[in-house]
C-alpha cells in the first residue's frame, strides 16, 4: 500500500468465468498461488483488507478505493453470481461508511473483450462498476487464433469502443511477444489501442508460465521465445507511444506478485520492468547527443528529478556501457531557471551550446528511432 490517496483493493477471481477449456495459452492464474475469492467469502476478505489499511493509516488519512475484480473473465458470470459478488463487497463497504476518512468509489472488473454487449454494460452501470478492463492482448486475428483467445479483432475493437460510449473509464491490456505476433504486428497493436482512446493502459511482455498450455510447448521446445531485450524493447515502445497520447500506463509487466513470478520459465518477469523499459528510452538521448555534438567534447547531462538521473544512466548502467565513447559527465542536481524545473539539461564543456529536453520530447526520440 504505497498510498492512502486512492487504493485498489484486488479481489482475484483465478479463471473464474473464463470461457470452460478454452483457457488461453499463455495463462495460468492459479499460478499466483492464490484460491479463486468466492462470493461468501469475500465479505470477511474484504473487512480485513481494510481494516489492515486503516492499521497502517495510523494518521486517519483521507482515503478513496475501489474494488477490483481480477483474474477472470467476471462479466462472463451469470448475473445472479456477480450480483453475490456486488452484494457481499458492499456489506463490507457499509460497514466503514460512518469512518469519515475513506470512501468507496465503486467497482472496477476485468474481462474479455466477447464477454461485452448492452445488457452486460447496463447490469455493471447498475452496479457501480466505474471502470472496465479489457484483456485484449492483441487485435490481429491470427495472433489472437495463435493464443487460443477464441475471438477476432473485430471483436475486440467493437468491445472497447462500446464501453466507452456507456461512459466507463476503460483499460486495455496489450500483450507483446505471443506466437506470431512480430515487432510490426505489435506497433499496429498500440497504434489501434491509441486509436480508441482508453483511459489506462496495461503492458504485458509475455512471460512463459509454469502450468500454462506454452509452458508445455515451451518444454517440448514447440515455442521459442523472442530475446527478453526485444519484449522490452517494445514495452518502452508502447509506454512513449500511450503517455504521449495521454493514456495511463497502469503496469507495464506481469502481475506484482513474487509468487507468480517464480512460476515463470522463460520471458522478462523483473519486478521492475518499467524502470528497465525507462533505461531503455533513456538510451534515445544519447542518439540525440551523438547528433548535436561534435565528438570528442566533454558533454555534461543534468536532469531535475534523481531517478531522471538513474534512467540516464541505465539499469545496470546499460547506457553508459553502450555509449562508452563518448565522454560523458552526469550532474546530480536540481535545476532551476526562472523557477522552471528542466527534466533534461545538455551542454558541452564550455556550456555552449546548451539543450534542453522535456520527457514529451525523449519520447518522441524513442519512438521516432523504433
Ligand atoms: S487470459 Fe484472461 S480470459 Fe484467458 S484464461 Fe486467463 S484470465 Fe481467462
Amino acid at each position: 500500500m504505497s498510498s492512502f490517496k486512492h487504493i485498489i483493493i484486488p479481489v482475484f477471481l483465478n479463471n473464474s468465468g473464463c470461457p470452460s477449456g478454452g483457457r488461453c495459452v499463455f495463462c495460468n492464474q492459479a499460478a499466483s498461488g492464490g484460491e479463486p475469492c468466492r462470493a461468501d467469502s469475500l465479505e470477511t476478505y474484504l473487512k480485513k483488507y481494510i481494516s489492515d489499511i486503516d492499521k497502517l493509516n495510523i494518521n486517519n488519512i483521507e482515503y478513496t478505493f475501489e474494488i477490483a475484480f481480477y483474474g477472470g473473465t467476471f462479466t462472463a458470470l451469470d448475473f445472479e453470481r456477480q450480483s453475490e459478488y456486488f452484494d457481499a463487497a458492499r456489506a463490507a463497504v457499509s460497514e466503514t461508511e460512518n469512518a469519515g476518512h475513506k470512501k468507496f468509489t465503486g467497482f472496477r472488473a476485468a474481462t474479455r473483450p466477447d464477454y461485452i454487449d448492452s445488457d452486460i454494460l447496463s447490469f455493471l452501470k447498475a452496479n457501480e462498476v466505474k471502470t472496465i478492463e479489457i484483456g485484449v492482448e492483441s487485435f490481429d486475428g491470427a495472433v489472437l487464433d495463435a493464443a487460443g483467445r477464441g475471438y477476432g479483432s473485430k471483436t475486440a475493437f467493437d468491445a472497447a469502443v462500446l464501453i466507452k460510449s456507456y461512459g466507463f473509464k476503460l483499460s486495455l491490456h496489450l500483450m507483446c511477444g505471443l506466437i506470431g505476433q512480430s515487432r510490426d504486428i505489435f506497433k499496429k497493436d498500440a497504434e489501434t489501442l491509441v486509436a480508441i482512446g482508453p483511459d489506462y493502459a496495461r503492458i504485458h511482455p509475455l512471460c512463459v508460465i509454469e502450468g500454462s498450455k506454452l509452458g508445455d510447448m515451451y518444454k517440448e521446445k514447440k515455442f521459442t521465445p523472442r530475446p527478453d531485450t526485444e519484449l522490452i524493447e517494445e514495452t518502452a515502445y508502447a509506454m512513449a507511444l500511450f503517455e504521449l497520447n495521454g493514456i495511463k500506463v497502469i503496469r507495464a509487466g506481469i502481475l506484482e506478485n513474487d509468487n507468480f513470478r517464480k512460476e515463470v520459465l522463460a520471458g522478462p518477469a523483473y519486478a521492475n520492468l518499467r524502470e528497465i523499459a525507462e533505461s531503455y528510452i533513456h538510451g534515445a538521448v544519447y542518439d540525440y547527443i551523438r547528433e548535436k555534438f561534435e565528438r570528442g567534447r566533454k558533454i555534461l547531462i543534468s536532469a531535475g528529478l534523481e531517478k531522471t538521473l538513474n534512467y540516464l544512466i541505465g539499469y545496470k548502467k546499460i547506457n553508459i556501457k553502450k555509449n562508452n565513447d563518448l565522454f560523458l559527465e552526469f550532474k546530480n542536481k536540481m535545476l532551476y531557471n526562472n523557477e522552471r524545473i528542466y527534466y533534461i539539461l545538455i551542454s558541452a564543456e564550455n556550456n555552449e551550446p546548451t539543450y534542453a529536453l522535456t520527457r514529451p520530447d525523449v519520447l518522441k526520440q524513442y519512438i521516432i528511432k523504433f
